[in-house]
Order: structure tokens, then sequence, then C-alpha cells
């Protein structure tokens, strides 16, 4: 390429919406258009372009590879085809689009929307009757659940893809916001509205089509959603525990609190239960918490445990688990805080 690709770049995001409105024009004209909003830069491309001129490289080397315009007795016309949005040009997503019944296809309503308007527009004027094309919706009866289904496909699929195309790592934050993804896709394909296009498998015209399309999709996702929430389930640690054992150890005389200690150490390495002080101990481990509270028995030592478990997200110790069960929907438990921004972030 000749030009810089910043020069390129900003010659075509401004051909793009120049086309837009315009809908055809020679290169001439383009060239005249551009330079008047862009000086500096029309002046360098044409330097770098000396021996060709700017304006054959514009129709040679940029105009004929782009996929949305059409050459037309060397006037360039927009030919967005089916990739392309009919109004902004910009790519369509293969699956996130709308149409008309004229073959053409949008980013969305708002750039039908704007299709619609400026086609009216084209009539009024004289000079530019002849861009004017045919722009009808689909008024069949399921238009409306269409449009419906496709805001809420334009939602949900990119989270959907998102999980669905690469492998996310086990995590807490993950494993919820899989498991919300599930619930929203469920409440959406099942939901009732669509049942008769799900009936008549998208066989009643050409919007129950779209709409039978975008079901099958949401359920796939959901299916390998499914199956990717099982594998998480499976790999996510059990959440972390610690049991805090306060007793009354240091008040025995030494001599059997020394006996004790040896018997706790014979059997145990070090690590595996903490003195937080000499009357708070945290172990993590069940059977190790059940051997010193037998060992406090013996001796006939009073002594109370507390069981807390760590918060999934915050790592936080979190107590109350007998009053205040904040379970999320993966079944492990969370602090009050990450709790309350779990139900409001995630749900
Ligand atoms: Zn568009
Ligand atoms: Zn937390």
């Amino acid at each position: 390429m000749k030009i810089s690709k910043k020069d390129y770049n900003t010659f075509m995001d401004w051909a793009q919406k120049y086309f837009r409105k315009a809908r055809e024009a020679t290169s001439d004209t383009v060239l005249e258009k551009f330079q008047k909003e862009y000086r500096t830069a029309t002046k360098r491309m044409k330097k770098h372009t000396k021996n060709i001129g700017l304006k054959a490289y514009i129709g040679r080397h940029i105009f004929r590879n782009s996929p949305w315009l059409k050459s037309v007795k060397g006037i360039w016309q927009v030919n967005p085809g089916e990739d392309f949005c009919a109004y902004c040009l910009n790519e369509l997503d293969k699956e996130i689009y709308l149409f008309d019944l004229n073959d053409h296809y949008y980013c969305d309503y708002e750039c039908m929307e704007e299709m619609f308007s400026l086609m009216s527009e084209l009539e009024d004027d004289e000079e530019k009757q002849h861009l004017a094309v045919e722009v009808e919706e689909p008024w069949d009866s399921y238009w409306s659940d269409c449009q419906m289904l496709f805001d809420q496909f334009r939602d949900l699929k990119p989270d959907s893809r998102y999980y669905v195309s690469k492998e996310v790592e086990a995590t807490a934050e993950n494993h919820l916001d899989i498991l919300l993804l599930i619930q929203r896709i469920k409440h959406v394909i099942y939901s009732g509205v669509y049942d008769s296009v799900w009936m008549n498998g998208g066989h009643d015209g050409p919007s129950a089509w779209h709409t039978y399309q975008m079901l099958q999709s949401l359920e796939k996702d959901l299916e390998k959603l499914q199956e990717l929430e099982e594998k998480m389930k499976d790999k996510r640690e059990p959440q972390k525990v610690v049991y805090r054992i306060w007793n009354f150890a240091s008040t025995l005389p030494e001599k059997r609190s020394r006996s004790m200690f040896n018997r706790l150490r014979r059997k145990y390495k070090c690590g595996e239960f903490k003195e937080v002080n000499a009357s708070l101990w945290d172990v993590e481990d069940e059977a190790v918490m059940q051997y010193i509270v037998g060992c406090f028995k013996d001796v006939r030592l009073p002594y109370s445990v507390e069981k807390q478990l760590y918060c999934e997200l915050c790592e936080k110790p979190y107590s109350n688990i007998e009053t205040n069960y904040n379970r999320g929907k993966d079944d492990y438990y969370y602090c009050d805080d990450c709790y309350r921004y779990y139900k409001d972030g995630f749900k």
C-alpha cells in the first residue's frame, strides 16, 4: 500500500459514512468532498500516489477492493450484499442481524429505521430518486416476536459466545456468571412467548424462520453451557473451612498440658493446627478438629468450636453460617458484601 495505514483508515471511515447517505458517487466527487474535510491527509496521500494520481489510486486500489461497493459505468454504488448492513455498511455478525423483505440485512432495528427514512428522503428528491430501493418490513404475524427476541438475542449471544468459545478458569466468578447465563437463556427461550415458533419449526414466514434460528442458536449454547457448568462444578475446590477452637489448654498444669501437646505433635505436623493465641486454635481439617476436641474431652477441659468459611470471592472468613445463609447458585457460601454484590451484579 502506498498510503499509510492511518490515512487509509481515516479515508475509509469517512467514505463509509459518506456512502451511507450518498449511496453512489464518482471517485472525483468523493475526492473533492474528502479533501474539504481532510486537507493535510489528502496532501499526504497525493504525495505518496504521485505516479498514478490519488483519484486513480482510490478507484483502482481502494474502492475496487471494498466489499460493499461496486462500479456501475464508472460510478461507485453501495453494494452491501448479505455480509454488510444495508444502511450503515458495517460488517454484519453471522447471527445477530435483521432483514427486510427486499433482501437487505441490518445490524439492528435502528439501522433498518434509518434506511426507511433515508429511502423516503431519496424518493422525495428528484435528482436522487433513482437511488431509492424498496424497503419493506417483514410484517407477518411473528414480526413483533422476532424483534423482541432479537433484542434479547443480541444481549445474550455475546455473553454465551464468550464462555462457549474458550476455556475459562473454574473460578467462583465464572461459575456464578455461567449459572446466571443459563438462567437468563432459559427465561427467554422457554418463556412461552415463542411456543408457536418452536412448534412450527419456523415454517410460517420469514420472521418465524429467523426467530426459530435465534431460538435454536440459544438452545445450542444452553446445552454447551450446561456441560461447561458440570465440568466447572467438578473442577472447583471444596470451600475452605476453618474451625476455631476456643479452649483452656493454658490453664492445665504444665505436665498435663505438655503431654497433650506432645500427643498432638506426634500425630500432626506443624501447620495442621495453628495456635492463634494460647486459647484459640485454628484448624482447617475436620478430622484434626475432632481429634483435638477428643483430647480436651479426655482431660475434661471446656472448649467451644466455631466453624467459619472463607468467602469464595474475597476469601475473607465468614461466620454466621448457621443464621445467615448467603448461599450462591453454585452452593458455595459468600460473605455479606460479596453476596450483596453477587445478587445485584450477577442476578
Ligand atoms: Zn447497520
Ligand atoms: Zn466476600
